[in-house]
C-alpha cells in the first residue's frame, strides 16, 4: 500500500463508505493520515463511578443498569440511561437520541467519556463519547483520538482505518524538514509524529508529535507565502540608498501635527531605509488613524532621493481622494503628483504614462492599473499599497518586479491579531498605529436587548430629526461550508426577514422618514443606486444586510443598529462600527441582543468597553478559536488543520525565525512540498 493508493485499497472500504471518506476530504491512504484528530479521551485511566468529582473530565468502565427514562423538556426528547459499575451508578441523559437506548446494550461494558457535572439526579456526565468495550485497545485503556464524523462513519471505523493504513505505510512517510531545522528546534520526526498524533503512547509523545506537526504547518505556510511574494528582507544597492532624509518641510507643510504614533511608525521605517535594506513592512491602524499622513511623508522622501513612489488604493473614488489629498501638500514642495485610472482617457492615460517614463512625475497615484505591464517607472524606489487586501499575492509581486528593489510598505485598515499577521505576512516587519489623531470623539456603544426597540426607534427618529442618518444592520446566518443548497435556502428566507422588517419600520415608526433596504439579492446597479441616495442624504435609515461593510464612507451617519448582535464576531462587529464616526457630529453604535450565553456576553462587554481594534481581534480570535476567525477574514488562508494562531504563539514565532534564517529554499523535499502549496498561497488576498 502507498500513501498515494485510494482510500478504497484499505480493508473494509467499500463503494458506499469510500463515498462517506471523501465527504470528509480523504481520498487518499495519505490524506487519511492527515486527517488528525479533534480531539482526545484519556481512557488511559478509568474513573470509579464512586469517587467522580464534579468538574473533572472522566472516563468510566460500565454496565447499563436500571430503566430507561424518557422525558421531554423544553422541546427536546431526552433518554436518560443509568450505569453502574460495582462502585457506585450514575444517570446518564442524551438529548434527540432516542437510538441511545438500543444501541446500548444491557449486559456488556462500555467505556463512556466526559465532563462530569451536577444535575438533580446526582452526578452525570455531560455529552458523553461512548465504546464498547471489544477485544482490540485502539478505543480503550490508551488516549483515544475523537475525529470529525459524517453521517454512517463511526469513530469506531475512522480508527480502525487509520490503524490499518499507519501499519500498511510503516517506513514510507517521509520527512521533508531539513534536519538542521529539525535539530536546532528540537523536533521528532515525522513518521513518529503521523502515528503519535493518532495513537500517542502517553501524553509526552503526544505534545512531542504535536509540536512537530504544528511547527510543520506554520513553517510550510510561511514559507510558501514567502516564495509566492518572491521578497524576503534584501539589501539595496548603495546608489539606491536615500541619503537625504530631512522631513521637516513635509512636516511643516501638514496642516496637523503628527501624533506620537504616527512619529513611532516613521522613525521604524526610517530606521529600515537607512540601514541599507529595502523597506518590506505592513503598516495596521484603524480607519481614520492616519496613515496617509505616513504615506506623505515617504513619498516625499523618494521624491527628494530621485526616486519615483507608487502609491496604489483599491479603488478608484479612494485614488482620487489620495491624489487630491496627495498634491494639495506635495505639490507645494515641488514633488509632482499624477493620477492614472481606469476612467481616464486613452489620451490622457498616454501622456502620463509617458511622464512617468521620462521621470517627470514624481508619485504616481492609482489603481490596479498601476500593475500593467505598459506601465513604465523611470525609476521607482517605493511601493504603497494601501487597504492590501484586496490586491493578490501575484499582483503585488508584478509590481515589485518593476524596479529594481523598491522599497515596500503595505497599509491595511483591518486590525488583525499579532500572530495572524505573523502568518500572513511572515517576511515582512510590522508597525502600527493605535492612537486616532486628536479631536475624534469616540463612539457611544451600547448593549441593550429587544425590549429596547422603541427606544431606539425614538432616538433614531430625533436624530433624523436632527438631520442625520442611521444604519440599520440585520444579519444574516454564516454560510455553512459544504451545505450550499441549505444556506442558499436559508440565505434567501432571511433575506426576506430582512426586507420584512424594513417594510415594518418603513409602514410603521418610520412612516414619515426616508428608508432604503439593502441586502445581497439585489442586482450591482440597484445596489449602488441605494448606496448612492444614502450617501446624498436622499435616504435617512438604510435597512442592510452586511454588504454596507465593504468601503461605504457616509460621514452624515452618525447610528449603527445591529440586530442580532451576537450573530457577529467582534472584528466585525467592530468594522460595522466604523461605518460612523467619520464626521464631526457624535455617533453611537447599539447593539441588539436577546442571546445570553457567556461568549455573546463578553463580546458586548468588549465592545462597549474598547474603541482598540486591536484589542477586539484578539479578542476574537481567542474567543471564536482560530477556525472561525479565519473564515470571517476573507483572506483565503487555508484551514489550519493543528495550529492554534492564540495558543502556539510560541511554536509560530519558531516556525518564522527557522523560515526567515533559512532563506532559499534548497532542501528538495521541502521544495516539492511547498511547491504544492504555492497555487493554493497564491489565491490569497494580500
Ligand atoms: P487612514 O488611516 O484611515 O488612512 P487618514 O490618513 O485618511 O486615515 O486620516 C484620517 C483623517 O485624519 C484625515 O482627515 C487626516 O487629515 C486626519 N489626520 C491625520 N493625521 C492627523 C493628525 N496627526 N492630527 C490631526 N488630524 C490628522
Ligand atoms: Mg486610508
Amino acid at each position: 500500500m502507498k500513501l498515494t493508493d485510494g482510500a478504497e485499497t484499505l480493508k473494509n472500504v467499500g463503494e458506499a463508505r469510500l463515498v462517506l471518506l471523501h465527504k470528509l476530504g480523504i481520498k487518499t491512504i495519505g490524506d487519511l493520515l492527515e486527517f488528525f484528530p479533534r480531539d482526545y479521551l484519556d481512557r488511559s485511566v478509568i474513573s470509579p463511578i464512586g469517587e467522580l468529582a464534579q468538574g473533572q473530565m472522566a472516563t468510566i468502565l460500565a454496565k447499563r443498569a436500571g430503566d430507561a427514562q424518557f422525558r421531554q423538556l423544553a422541546g427536546k426528547n431526552i433518554t436518560r440511561l443509568y450505569f453502574s459499575d460495582g462502585t457506585g451508578q450514575i444517570a446518564i441523559s442524551w438529548f434527540n437520541q432516542p437510538y441511545i437506548q438500543q444501541a446500548l446494550k444491557y449486559g456488556e461494558d462500555y467505556y463512556i467519556s466526559g465532563k462530569v457535572a451536577w444535575s438533580p439526579a446526582g452526578l452525570t456526565l455531560e455529552n458523553p463519547q461512548w465504546d464498547r468495550v471489544e477485544g482490540e485497545s485502539l478505543s480503550a485503556g490508551r488516549i483515544v483520538p475523537v475525529y470529525k464524523l459524517t453521517v454512517g462513519i463511526t469513530q469506531k471505523i475512522l480508527r480502525g482505518l487509520i490503524r490499518q493504513a499507519l501499519d500498511e505505510t510503516a517506513g514510507q512517510i517521509e520527512d521533508f524538514l531539513p534536519p538542521n531545522i529539525l535539530h536546532a528546534h528540537g523536533l521528532c520526526g515525522r513518521s513518529f509524529a503521523v502515528e503519535n498524533i493518532h495513537f500517542p503512547n502517553g501524553g509526552e509523545d503526544f505534545y512531542t508529535a504535536r509540536k512537530r506537526l504544528v511547527f510543520e504547518e506554520l513553517f510550510l505556510l510561511q514559507t510558501a507565502l514567502i516564495t509566492a511574494k518572491g521578497h524576503l528582507k534584501q539589501k539595496i544597492a548603495p546608489a539606491d540608498i536615500f541619503a537625504n532624509m530631512d522631513i521637516t518641510p513635509i512636516l511643516s507643510a501638514l496642516p496637523y501635527k503628527l501624533t506620537d504614533d504616527q512619529v513611532k511608525v516613521l522613525d521604524e521605517i526610517m530606521g529600515d531605509i537607512t540601514g541599507g535594506f529595502a523597506l518590506n513592512r505592513l503598516l495596521q491602524g484603524d480607519v481614520g488613524s492616519g496613515k496617509t499622513a505616513v504615506a506623505m511623508v515617504l513619498c516625499y522622501l523618494a521624491a527628494k532621493n530621485g526616486a519615483q513612489a507608487a502609491v496604489m488604493a483599491p479603488t478608484e473614488t479612494l485614488a482620487t481622494q489620495h491624489f487630491q489629498a496627495f498634491t494639495e501638500i506635495l505639490g507645494g514642495l515641488g514633488v509632482n503628483c499624477g493620477l492614472l485610472s481606469g476612467s481616464q482617457k486613452p489620451k490622457e492615460k498616454r501622456e502620463i504614462k509617458a511622464k512617468l517614463a521620462a521621470g517627470e512625475i514624481n508619485v504616481i497615484i492609482g489603481t490596479h492599473a498601476l500593475l500593467q505591464d505598459n506601465v513604465e517607472f523611470a525609476r521607482l524606489g517605493l511601493v504603497i499599497t494601501d487597504e492590501q487586501h484586496r490586491f493578490g499575492v501575484r499582483q503585488r509581486a508584478a509590481l515589485n518586479s518593476k524596479g529594481t528593489i523598491p522599497h515596500v510598505l503595505v497599509m491595511t485598515a483591518t486590525p488583525i491579531p499579532r500572530s495572524l499577521a505573523m502568518v500572513l505576512y511572515g517576511d515582512m516587519d510590522i508597525s502600527a498605529i493605535r492612537q486616532m489623531p486628536p479631536g475624534r470623539q469616540p463612539i457611544d456603544t451600547y448593549s441593550v436587548t429587544k425590549a429596547y426597540h422603541n427606544r431606539i426607534f425614538d432616538f433614531i427618529r430625533k436624530q433624523v430629526a436632527d438631520g442625520r442618518q442611521a444604519y440599520i444592520i440585520c444579519p444574516l446566518i454564516q454560510k455553512d461550508e459544504g451545505d450550499e443548497d441549505a444556506s442558499a435556502a436559508q440565505n434567501k428566507q432571511e433575506i426576506t426577514q430582512v426586507i420584512k422588517f424594513a417594510e415594518l419600520l418603513k409602514d410603521g415608526v418610520f412612516a414619515d422618514i426616508n428608508v432604503g433596504i439593502l441586502h445581497g439579492r439585489m442586482k450591482a446597479d440597484e445596489k449602488n443606486a441605494v448606496m448612492t441616495a444614502f450617501g446624498l442624504g436622499e435616504i435617512d435609515v438604510l435597512v442592510s444586510t452586511t454588504v454596507v461593510e465593504v468601503g461605504i464612507n457616509v460621514p452624515n451617519a452618525t447610528i449603527m443598529m445591529i440586530e442580532n448582535a451576537e450573530r457577529f464576531g467582534l472584528s466585525q462587529l467592530h468594522q460595522l462600527r466604523g461605518r460612523v464616526g467619520r464626521g464631526k457630529h457624535k455617533s453611537y453604535c447599539i447593539l441588539v441582543t436577546d442571546a445570553k450565553n457567556q461568549v455573546t456576553k463578553k463580546r458586548m462587554d468588549a465592545m462597549t468597553k474598547t474603541g482598540d481594534g486591536f484589542v477586539l481581534s484578539e479578542m476574537d480570535l481567542e474567543l471564536r478559536g482560530p477556525g472561525e476567525f479565519f473564515g470571517t477574514m476573507q483572506h483565503g488562508l487555508p484551514r489550519l488543520m493543528l495550529a492554534n494562531l492564540y495558543k502556539d504563539m510560541e511554536v509560530l514565532a519558531a516556525a518564522r525565525d527557522a523560515v526567515i534564517n533559512m532563506g532559499e529554499v534548497s532542501h528538495l523535499p521541502l521544495k516539492n512540498k511547498v511547491k504544492s502549496l504555492l497555487a493554493k498561497v497564491q489565491q490569497i488576498a494580500l
